[in-house]
This record gives C-alpha cells, structure tokens and sequence, in this order.
C-alpha cells in the first residue's frame, strides 16, 4: 500500500480564498483521496510533525529560516513569496518539509511513497519565493545525506516553472542531479541552471509533453545512478491552469504520472511523489488533478505489496 503524508494544517487557513494561490486545494485533495480510497482505515494518511529549525537550515540560510520561524520576514522577502508570513504560514511549510522527509524515508524502506503537499521549489538557499517558503525536497535530501540515509538524489521536476530554487541549493553539490521539464517563457524570469533543463515552447500538448519528457529521463539516468528519485507532480501544464501556458489534457497528466514512476521504479529505485503547483481555478477539478500521481503511485505500490 502507498503511504500517503498529511496534515490538514498543510491549508494556512490565513491565505484567504481568491488568492492567486489556491491554498484550499490541500484539504480538498485529502478529502478526495479519502473518498477514492487510497487511504482508509487499513492505510490512514500518515501525519507529519512541524520539521525543526535545525533541520531547515540543513538547506537554508539560517537567518532566513529564523525570520520565517518568528515571522519577521522582511517585506521585500514576503513580496517575493507571495503570502502575508503567518505563523500558519510558517507552520504548514514546516510540515510540508517533514512530511517530504518522512515519504522519503518510507520510499527508501518501501519503494514508494508520497506526501500531499511539497514540491516549493522556487525556496532558494537564502530566501523564498513564488509561492514557496521552504525547499521541501531540498530539506528532504539534506536530511537524508545527513543522516547517510542516502548520498545521491534525483529530482525529477515537471512543475511548468522551473525549479530554480532546488537548483539553486544543489548547484555545486555533485551527489544530486536536478532535471526540470517546464515552459521556457513562464516564470521565473531569472532561472538558476538545472543539470538538466528542458523548457518547452508555450502551447505544448501531450504528445511533444510526454516525448520531451522520455528523452530527459533517459538522460538523467544514462549519466546518473541516484539512491532515491523526487518526483514534483505539479499540475499546472494542464490546459486549464491559470499559470502555465501549456496543453495538457487530464489523459496527458495521468500518463506523465505513470511514464515517471514507470521509469523509475521499473530501473528499481525508491520514488517519493510530492504535489507541486497547480492553479485551476475549479478547486475540485484542482484537486482530482493532483490526485492522479497517488491513485497510479497506488497502483504500482499495490503490484508490488
Ligand atoms: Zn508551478
């Protein structure tokens, strides 16, 4: 079974409705995996606790983490990320850091495993932004090489932006091989060089998506044996996304979920899916979009079990 890590303080009920960022979409998207039954009674969601201040600053600045942790962030700072700097700001970035840690560490014992929120990767080493307060997946790696849990990451982006701030932390650090498939005239504007970038033109559909998305994988792993793969699901290439500028259907994003944890645990190696972007402004449509990595993750977890 795929365990799957939640908390409900993953929604800072502080950014209201009708933000440009739809924060709702984490509680209607646990909701909508308890209602598809991919966690139950047998398999309830697991609940991170808050990641400490330590551990963020594995891959952050420590100054910076601190003014988050006592929201003083600066105001030029809190601009650039987009939300007023809450304390439920602080904590759901917190969480969502833990709650990729942990489905990181039940992928390396399992396979697979993934956390319903995560995948801020715009968070850079010295501050946040574009809607992103800490590098979850960032943290994530840190941690783990830390505790020599693993020494080489893949991160596997398909956010439409690209991942320049997971670029950013990991730029001289030879042990992870950073891969974002995005829209090349999106934002950021200023992007921070990947391992490997591949930026579409505006208006790609499925077929140009999924092709693209094949070469950049068999690239990555032609130059890179990793211990464990990130995957970031976001959704925001869908056609429907307020934010993307790409075309893909729904079909287009259930099979870029599935060609991902095909390739990856078809070479078997541990995959951790965390959520990414998405900004349909349908928040149930939203929701049933980022559920799609869990329900085929699902599939494949329950092959293996
Ligand atoms: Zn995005």
């Amino acid at each position: 079974m795929l365990q799957i890590f939640y908390h409900d303080e993953y929604d800072a009920q502080t950014v209201p409705d009708g933000h440009r960022f739809p924060m709702r979409k984490y509680r209607e998207t646990g909701r909508l995996l308890k209602a598809m039954e991919l966690v139950g009674a047998n398999n309830p969601f697991k609940r991170p606790k808050p990641a400490s201040f330590e551990m963020i600053s594995l891959a952050h600045d420590p100054a910076y983490v601190r003014a988050v942790f006592d929201q003083t962030v600066d105001s030029q700072t809190a601009r650039r990320i987009g939300f007023d700097m809450t304390q439920a700001v602080a904590m759901r970035s917190r969480l969502s850091c833990m709650g990729t840690y942990l489905a990181a560490k039940a992928a390396l014992a399992q396979g697979l495993a993934a956390n319903a929120a995560g995948g801020s990767h715009h968070a850079r080493y010295a501050h946040g932004a574009g809607f992103c307060v800490f590098n979850d997946v960032g943290v994530a790696i840190r941690a783990l090489q830390n505790t020599g849990g693993i020494e080489r990451a893949l991160v596997v982006d398909c956010d439409v932006h690209q991942g320049d701030g997971t670029a950013d932390i990991f730029q001289s650090d030879e042990r992870v091989f950073t891969f974002s498939l995005h829209c090349e005239n999106n934002f950021p504007v200023r992007k921070v060089a990947s391992s490997l970038d591949i930026g579409l033109d505006v208006g790609v559909g499925n077929e140009v998506y999924l092709a693209e998305l094949q070469r950049g994988l068999d690239a990555c792993f032609e130059t890179f044996q990793p211990d464990i793969v990130f995957y970031n699901a976001g959704v925001d290439p869908h056609e429907d996304d307020r934010l993307g500028k790409l075309k893909l259907t729904e079909e287009g994003i259930r099979k870029r979920e599935a060609c991902v944890i095909a390739n990856v645990r078809g070479r078997g190696l541990p995959l951790v899916c965390v959520m990414g972007g998405g900004y349909t402004k349908d928040v149930a449509k939203l929701a049933r979009l980022h559920s799609m990595v869990f329900e085929e993750a699902s599939k494949v977890a329950a092959v293996q079990d």
